[in-house]
């Protein structure tokens, strides 16, 4: 399957994580299905409980072990078709740990050697592995990867933009539809379907969170049946080759009664979100600390008197994982990139009442941010009839 990412990428990032792996005297990384696999070679595998693991030397070429069965989808990929790694396959009844370990050269060697594994590594893979390199020193693939990974090539910027128009029309489309007399669950089963309509080739999550249930960030669609006068705060996203959109906004139905407009608190507690999630999104910045981003927030949801009500940090990375570095929180004192990815999404939430989030994809720019999301973020007051 090939994508609108390049092989000369592919070869481009396997160069680099070799790189920084020889300067840091890692002798191999040991990768399992998942972000970071998509990442090197654009193999997007199929979970499983059989074995699949990229073994990178710090020189050489790479080495995919698959299981028999995945070779052909193993080898649709450009970088496996472009030969940058080299394929390995074990049938059923081999052990595929004999391979890998072959294949990471001297992996098994007396001396210690230095391994690092990607991070979700399932514990039924690595512990097999640990097993057999007891002389290793293991440490985690992040501590390579996750630097590249968090600064996107323009190409991935394009598929994040993709995903968040497609995003944004998800959402338009809701706000403009019949959300009163609607559950929470069945508005949610139509943010997904939408989201797959837009264009996004997998529905990732959709929160419909009404009324009360708004004061909660996470909220699961319940059958709670959606009234005229309540805000509802819609979380949603999906992926497009992999890259994910993740969009909040809240819209306040009236059911077409004038009377059941937002009362003063919530117009301004939402005049207050609006502004903390605009200025923090202007501070970021290349060279900003990541904290320091939050602390934009922070202060002016503070200052409008809300301070114990934003329960969560600022905002997350985003790419082939939904969440992923860097994290906008306090304590993260790194500074942002150029082409880093990230979410914005301040939110502020009272307890047995309501709540509200706005939430954009930013991409950091030597010129200011560039907000992927398009959709306004102003409180959508709506009939919703
Ligand atoms: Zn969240
Ligand atoms: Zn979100
Ligand atoms: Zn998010």
């Amino acid at each position: 399957m090939s994508g609108s990412i390049g092989v000369e990428r592919y070869a481009e990032r396997i160069g680099r994580t070799q790189l920084i792996a020889a300067e840091r005297g890692v002798d191999a990384l040991l990768i399992g299905v998942g972000a970071d696999l998509r990442w090197l070679i654009g193999y997007a595998a199929m979970p499983l409980e059989r074995l699949t693991m990229l073994v990178v030397p710090p020189e050489g070429r790479a080495r995919l072990v698959v299981p028999r069965l995945e070779l052909a989808a193993a080898r649709a990929t450009v970088a496996v078709e472009a030969a940058l790694v080299e394929v390995e396959t074990w049938e059923e009844t081999e052990d595929p740990v004999s391979l890998v370990i072959r294949a990471g050269g001297s992996v098994s060697g007396g001396s210690a050697r230095s391994l690092l594994v990607s991070d979700r590594l399932a514990a039924a893979f690595l512990l097999p592995i640990q097993a057999r390199t007891l002389h290793a020193v293991y440490g985690l693939a992040s501590t390579v990867l996750s630097e590249l990974r968090s600064v996107k090539d323009e190409e991935e910027i394009e598929l994040l933009r993709r995903a968040a128009h497609a995003a944004d029309r998800t959402v338009a489309a809701i706000a403009a539809g019949r959300l009163v007399g609607r559950s929470e669950s069945d508005v949610a089963r139509e943010v997904r379907d939408r989201l797959v309509d837009e264009g996004h080739e997998l529905a990732s999550f959709s929160i419909v969170a009404s009324g009360t249930h708004s004061a909660s960030p996470h909220h699961h669609p319940t059958d709670r049946v959606i009234a005229p006068g309540e805000p509802i705060v819609l979380d949603i996203g999906g992926t497009v080759e992999g890259y994910g959109s993740d969009i909040t906004r809240t819209i306040w139905v009236t059911g077409g009664d004038a009377a059941k407009g937002p009362d003063d608190t919530y117009r301004g507690l939402f005049a207050t979100l609006e502004d903390a999630q605009a200025q923090a999104t202007r501070a970021a910045r290349p060279g900003t600390s990541a904290e320091a981003v939050d602390a934009v927030a922070r202060r002016i949801i503070g200052q409008g008197g809300y301070g114990e009500a934003f329960i969560h940090r600022t905002g997350h990375g985003i790419g082939l994982e939904g969440h992923e570095d860097p994290y906008l929180v306090t304590g993260n004192a790194a500074p942002l990139s150029e082409r880093q990815a990230f979410s914005v999404e301040p939110g502020i939430y009272l307890e047995g009442r309501y709540g509200a989030r706005i939430e954009d994809i930013v991409v950091c720019r030597a010129t200011g941010p560039d907000v992927l999301n398009r959709a306004p973020r102003s409180l959508a007051i709506v009939s919703g009839t």
